[in-house]
């Protein structure tokens, strides 16, 4: 017998007739290319998210079309989030760091019609344009000519009139929004993610236990809306009807710095990379900052150190919240909350939890899966990690071969190494493909990467696999000092020497001014296993 409760679809059109209805006067805040500040309502926002929907609709896009964008954090960001999926279209997010032929590939295999282009990565567009090929072209300009053949983001919103839009009737298993995984490993793939699925997800977010996001708030996303839906903060945001504070195309310590202060953020997130630079910021001035509003920075996309979690409260009184999760997510997996048990700790013991992964957020499901199959949760034994639930992709987009990435059971194969505790904690020791297999015994190079940079001297530590005759792989630490400090080798591995096994160590640590990294922020570890791919120690 089935219940008898409404069939009500699950859909973003949902999130923004709320919005409509309840957050009118709440502050949308964008930091514009020439540092100057915009700010407008909600109630201005939805306008013209509404009149993009029209707009775009007499532009011919149809239900299912691609309308694809390459743009940095801004108010016309979010009202393209909203815009393009109530006119049943998919919002597909590029990221503008990629390759130019990532960039061309990508417009290609989502066959995009339409491009909303950001004014400040014209040039980046010029160097893909002759390969792709696209209906319209939309520019975003903040005071940049728009050239010929193209058309201006205003100019259409104002030739478009909002009373002609009507909220649609949407299945909410339809898709919504697109977003490519960077390509650390191999050609982009696509996730098309269903309205149900960023509903929930913005739902999952919300909750106190996972990143609490209410009303009162004033939410910055450091992390790029072109990166898996700047984790879906736009959308959760939107639907607590928090204050949204995007820092358009300045994510330099300083100018963010400014935008907490100014803007009284209380809840912001980003790849450690950037919030370590901020710390360094920080450090440099302490005190030179009211951060007071401040109740959580999430860090996530890459493992937290430890040090750099224990700086910010010691140091600046911040909460660093660790999250975990992928593009094909939607993306937050796990969070890192302390239960009330782990609570009454000492101190030193509550930061290595809070260094942790944490916990799976509510309807994410997990297992890992050694050689012998499925491990205990006894915190000691790898496997690689495998999930569900109803944000987690089911197969990449238009992607013949799922690349073995499904199991026949159905879960997602996340590619990453990981021990899970008795209480449900997870702790990603290593990506698959970046573990250090050294004799038969595995090495993480996460663990000695998150050591190093505990060491005062140490801004910046990749650990990589070296070839070796005897043990097949050895590891080799790649370090970046901070400014004017300095540090030999011998301290380094002296340093990580009472924390680990002797195999463990390093062979050899090579000092360079800088860690290559990927489009969205992570150390590029295949850039760097390709420059030492002949390395001997010395
Ligand atoms: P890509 O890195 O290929 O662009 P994603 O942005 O989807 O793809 O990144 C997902 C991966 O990032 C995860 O599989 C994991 O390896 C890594 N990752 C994300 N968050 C964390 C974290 N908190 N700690 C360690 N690794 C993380």
């Amino acid at each position: 017998m089935n219940g008898l409760i409404m069939d009500y679809q699950l859909v973003l059109p949902a999130i923004l007739r709320r919005a409509e209805q309840l957050h009118g006067p709440r502050e949308i805040v964008t930091r514009r290319p020439d540092k100057s500040f915009h700010r407008y309502t909600y109630a201005d926002f939805v306008r013209r998210a509404k009149r993009l929907s029209v707009a775009l609709k007499r532009l011919g896009v149809e239900s299912g079309d691609r309308v694809a964008t390459l743009a940095w954090n801004h108010h016309q960001h979010l009202e393209a989030y909203f815009g393009i999926p109530a006119a049943g279209a998919v919002v597909h997010t590029i990221n503008p760091r990629l390759h130019r032929d990532d960039l061309a590939y990508i417009v290609n295999h989502a066959r995009d019609r339409i491009l909303l282009l950001d004014g400040t990565l014209l040039r980046v567009f010029e160097q893909f344009r002759d390969d792709v090929d696209l209906e319209r072209v939309v520019v975003i300009s903040h005071g940049e000519d728009v050239p010929e053949g193209m058309l201006d983001y205003e100019e259409l919103l104002e030739g478009a009139d909002e009373s002609e839009f009507e909220y649609p009737e949407l299945d909410e298993r339809q898709a919504a929004a697109m977003c490519y995984t960077s390509g650390t490993t191999g050609r982009p793939k696509g996730v098309l993610y269903s309205h149900r699925a960023l509903v929930v997800h913005s739902l999952v977010t919300a909750l106190a236990e996972t990143l609490a996001i209410k009303e009162p708030d004033a939410v910055l996303p450091v992390v790029p809306m072109f990166h898996v839906n700047a984790w879906g903060l736009p959308f959760t945001s939107t639907l607590a009807g928090a204050k949204q504070v995007f820092p358009g195309p300045h994510l330099d310590p300083q100018s963010l710095l400014e935008n907490f202060e100014r803007e009284r953020v209380t809840f912001t997130a980003g790849v450690p990379t950037v919030f370590l630079a901020v710390l360094q910021a920080l450090d440099r001035e302490p005190g030179g900052w009211d951060l007071s509003a401040m109740r959580a920075i999430v860090v996530g996309g890459s493992a937290a150190p430890e040090g750099m979690i224990r700086a910010y409260r010691e140091r600046h009184n911040l909460n660093v919240v660790h999250a975990w999760g992928m593009t094909e997510m939607s993306p937050i997996g796990t969070i890192c909350h302390l239960t009330s048990d782990l609570l009454q700790l000492p101190e030193e013991e509550r930061y290595r939890y809070r260094a942790t992964q944490g916990r799976p957020v509510p309807f994410v499901e997990i297992r890992a899966r050694g050689a012998e199959g499925i491990v205990p949760w006894d915190g000691e034994t790898y496997g690689e990690l495998e999930v569900r639930g109803p944000s987690v992709a089911s197969a990449y987009y238009e992607a013949p071969e799922d690349d073995g990435k499904f199991t026949p059971d159905g879960w997602f194969k996340t590619g990453d190494i990981v021990t899970i505790d008795e209480r449900g904690y997870v702790e990603i020791q290593d990506r698959a493909k970046d573990v250090i297999k050294s004799g038969g015994e595995w090495i993480s190079s996460v663990a000695l990467e998150n050591a190093l940079m505990s060491h005062p001297a140490v801004a910046e530590a990749a650990v990589i696999a070296i070839s070796d005759e005897k043990w097949q792989e050895r590891p080799l630490a790649v370090v970046v000092l901070k400014d004017g400090q300095s540090a030999t080798e011998e301290e380094l591995i002296d340093y990580l020497r009472p924390r680990f096994a002797k195999f463990w160590l390093p062979d050899a640590v090579e000092f360079v001014d800088e860690i290559p990294r990927t489009a969205t922020g992570k150390f590029l570890k295949m850039a760097l296993r390709e420059q030492f791919k002949d390395y001997t120690p010395a």
